[in-house]
């Protein structure tokens, strides 16, 4: 890459004086999270792990990754309107999924009572990574789509700071001010905003359905504090008190302690755990009231892996957004090799082939959160055992992507200082909102970098893996 540390990678002694500052600067700024030991108070709170230095970003990438936001937006909600599309391309999949078949008997039950839902908000984040590939030009590949529970929106556009002050104090003061302005929670409560104000109801609330341990709290209070300076109350409620609470009128308007609730915002809800029975119901209620989700459940299913997949497949933007000539492009561009295993001819290629060559590829399940994929010999080792079932169907197999490591040093309370090969993963945040046919919203938010040591092969900031990073475009 044209451009790396090496120089300040050299001074250890600089390095470490540096973390000191980057340590209380983060804390100064506001990149927090709770701590494990006790995840439900602030009385006591540390910094969220960061990376000491800003990672290199090619800009064309950048601004490649941006440029297609627009167009991922577009196509999520396309998906999330179309029942034939998730129908057919689900199907084998909730056969052995009970978490997406679960969410699926929801999406058409809905549909079947007809939808009191007329406002539609979205906020996703599209990951990426740098594919170094043969040549060594780094390409922009696709990881995956989050349509749900997207989150360091807040904490990430705060790390700007941190990182700005740490080349400063290395004596980067021309680097520091190359660094880019980023605000994603701004961005995201513009849309929540947007889709309270055409509910209508100025009375009404900003529900954060949340979880129960909820260590990342201040990254959620990022897009809060928003809403409260536009004058929009914020709730914040569990899927135990929907259950307990919860109502829904003749015009199957949601109130909750006698509050209604213009649009809910799920920071839960995306993984098995976290529902029991009572949960489940609670969901249903949510999904069949006229209040806005983001994401409603369809959009939710939009984000799967098998759709992700399925979407790879030669004509299926074409059905999905037809004459966006030029959007489908862009998207295409960005994806990496993606393949079914289903049950059939062309799975059992599939499987052959990832047998025979497991660092090729990633083995995904259909969840959500990190940790759950399948590499190298354990993928080798699944597949063999699943070869000649339908479970495979819960699974699809992807390229791996390969970008070029760099050094840096990843910042973690209570861990030693010293120096780690790093890859990095770019998200870029996305919000729209749609009435009726009518799209009044459609925008990149902002962005996220997050980064790792290359011996995590999987693995998010919440996961205890990635860490906060900012990018140095060059
Ligand atoms: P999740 O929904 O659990 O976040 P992801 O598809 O984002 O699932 O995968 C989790 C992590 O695994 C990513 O953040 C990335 O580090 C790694 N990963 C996923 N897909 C690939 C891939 N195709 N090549 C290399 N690494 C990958
Ligand atoms: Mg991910």
């Amino acid at each position: 890459m044209a451009m790396s540390w090496d120089a300040v990678l050299r001074d250890e002694e600089a390095l470490r004086e540096a973390a000191v500052v980057a340590v209380d600067a983060a804390l100064l700024e506001g990149v927090l999270m709770r701590t494990e030991g006790c995840p439900n108070a602030s009385d006591v709170v540390n910094y969220a792990p960061f990376t000491l230095l800003p990672s290199v970003v090619p800009s064309e990438l950048f601004e490649q990754a941006y440029a297609v936001q627009q167009d991922f937006n577009l196509l999520v909600d396309a998906i999330s309107q179309n029942k034939e599309f998730l129908e057919q391309t689900l199907a084998s999949t909730i056969k052995v999924d009970d978490f997406t078949a679960q969410l699926f008997r929801i999406h058409k039950q809905v549909l079947e009572e007809g939808l009191a839902q007329s406002v539609f908000l979205g906020i996703n984040r599209s990951d990426y990574m740098f594919d170094c590939g043969v040549y060594g030009t780094p390409a922009l590949k696709q990881i995956e789509i989050n349509t749900i529970a997207a989150s360091f929106g807040g904490l990430t556009s705060r790390t700007v700071a941190v990182h700005g002050r740490v080349l400063k104090v290395l004596g980067k003061f021309q680097e520091a001010s190359h660094l880019v302005p980023n605000n994603p929670s701004k961005g995201l409560a513009l849309g929540i905003a947007k889709a309270w104000e055409l509910y209508g109801s100025p009375s009404a609330v900003v529900m954060f359905l949340v979880e129960e341990v909820q260590r990342n709290i201040f990254d959620q209070r990022c897009v809060e504090n928003e809403l409260w300076n536009r004058n929009i109350r914020v709730i914040r409620k569990r899927f135990r008190d929907v259950f307990e609470k919860g109502s829904l009128d003749d015009a199957k308007r949601l109130y909750i302690d006698g509050q209604e609730v213009a649009v809910v915002y799920y920071r839960e809800g995306y993984v098995p755990t976290n529902y029991d029975q009572q949960n489940w119901e609670a969901r249903l209620l949510l999904e069949r009231s006229r209040a806005v989700k983001c994401p409603d459940i369809a959009t939710q299913l939009a984000g799967t892996k098998k759709v992700q997949q399925e979407l790879s497949r030669p004509g299926t933007l074409e059905q999905l957004l037809p004459g966006h000539t030029e959007a489908i492009a862009r998207i295409r561009a960005t994806f990496a090799g993606l393949y079914s295993l289903e049950v059939g001819e062309e799975g059992d290629r599939m499987v052959a082939a990832a047998i025979a060559d497991p660092d090729r590829f990633v083995l995904k399940p259909q969840r959500e959160g990190g940790g759950n994929n399948l590499y190298g010999e354990e993928l080798k080792q699944v597949l063999e055992k699943i070869r000649d079932s339908p479970e495979r169907n819960a699974y699809i197999l992807m390229d791996k992507i390969k970008p070029q490591p760099a050094i840096n040093y990843l910042l973690r309370a209570h861990s030693p200082l010293q120096a780690s090969e790093c890859i990095s993963e770019l998200g870029i945040f996305g919000v729209y909102v749609r009435q009726g046919q009518k799209m009044v919203m459609n925008k990149a938010a902002g962005h996220l970098l997050r980064t790792k040591a290359i011996e995590h092969a999987d693995g998010g900031v919440a996961a205890g893996v990635a860490v906060l990073d900012t990018p140095y475009v060059v």
